[in-house]
């Protein structure tokens, strides 16, 4: 059994320093998940992505599409980078453009939260916040950024849900952390997907260490099509109804995700009541302060445990902290316009203070 799954370590202190923000992107710790281990009887661990230093799983693939643009000599010194995205990854390129110098061009669908949108403007970017249509609709916010960035010198779309240097960055890193994390003994992996790159990448380079010893699946909000294409053999249906959770979901096979879906072990849908309830329950019993996604994760990685049985080792990805969404998952009348007050269980109704 791992240290940390025993409780009796404390996080191991580096005596290394790291090289600016992007030296402190990666390596978090992989957190023991206490009561949810002790109620399934299996080990379920989060990886913590939150601790990135943007705060969000995405900074790894930030970096890693930005990375791979300078060394294949598409962007040099005082170039601007173009994005669509929901906020995190948007985030993430603010902070490594910041660091390195270049400009920060961001469009998103104006439904995402105010908080993510205040903030990227905060650190320098330039944000369109444009109406949410759908990925077949031209003024879809993906191919406006990728419009944007037509034919301007020195200039890059990174185009981050079909850039496999997205997917490349998790196999290289995440997925080889949490290998060494749990010394190799790790029975399943479990994560909902945006643009695939991080299930595609740690999935990748978990079934390459553990000769696909390991089960990798993945997690839906309502709404995303991908648990019907997966489970249905490759149907591909029309996209209907929706989800709180944001950043996670979709209507296509990327390409990301693309490298990666043939060799996935199943795929099932977590219903938003479960997703809100996780997020009360992980902060009452673990002091994690967690998004929805990352709650959604969870309560995947518990269902997985039970299917997998007693002992099992299950990881998931805790991608961002509450912080982003607080003015929403934190709010009764919030809630309540979506229906959701209900799936707050009473004895933890106290944390919703907004
Ligand atoms: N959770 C959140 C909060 C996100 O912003 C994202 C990225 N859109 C994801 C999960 C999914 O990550 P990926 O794009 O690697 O599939």
């Amino acid at each position: 059994m791992l240290a940390a799954a025993r409780g009796l370590s404390q996080r191991r202190f580096s005596s290394t320093t790291v090289d600016g923000f992007t030296g402190a992107v990666g390596s978090t710790p992989l957190i023991y998940l206490k009561h949810l281990s002790e109620k399934t009887g299996a080990r379920i661990f989060g990886k913590a992505e939150f601790q990135n230093p943007g705060g969000s799983v995405k900074d790894r693939a930030a970096l890693g599409v930005v990375r791979d643009a300078e060394e294949r000599g598409l962007l040099q010194a005082g170039g601007t980078v173009v994005e669509g995205t929901a906020g995190n990854t948007g985030i993430g390129l603010a902070h490594v453009c910041r660091a390195r110098g270049y400009k920060c061009v961001i469009f998103m669908p104006n439904t995402q939260s105010q908080e993510k949108i205040d903030l990227l403007r905060m650190l320098g970017a330039e944000v369109h916040a444009v109406p949410a249509v759908a990925y077949e609709n031209p003024a879809n916010y993906n191919h406006q950024a990728r419009d944007y960035a037509k034919d301007q010198p020195n200039t890059i779309w990174t185009n981050q849900f079909d850039n496999t240097a997205n997917a490349n960055a998790h196999y290289l890193t995440t997925g080889p952390e949490i290998w060494e994390q749990t010394q190799g003994k790790i029975d399943a992996f479990i994560c909902a997907t945006g643009t695939g790159g991080t299930l595609a990448g740690v999935g990748k380079a978990l079934k390459e260490k553990s000769e696909g010893k390991t089960q990798v699946w993945l997690a839906d909000p309502p709404g995303s099509v991908l648990t019907s294409y997966i489970n249905s053999g490759g149907k591909l249906v029309e996209r209907s109804g929706s989800s709180i959770t944001e950043g996670i979901g979709q209507g296509r096979i990327t390409d990301n995700l693309q490298t990666f879906v043939k060799d996935l072990d199943g795929a099932f849908t977590v219903p938003d009541e479960k997703s809100i309830e996780m997020v009360y329950e992980l902060l009452d019993t673990e002091g994690l302060y967690i998004g929805a996604s990352s709650a959604l994760n969870v309560v995947a990685a518990a269902e997985l445990g039970l299917k997998l049985g007693k002992g099992s080792t299950i990881v998931t990805i805790l991608c961002d902290g509450a912080y982003r969404y607080q003015s929403r998952l934190f709010s009764k009348k919030w809630l309540q316009s979506k229906g959701l007050e209900g799936a707050i269980p009473g004895h933890l109704k106290k944390y919703a203070v907004l």
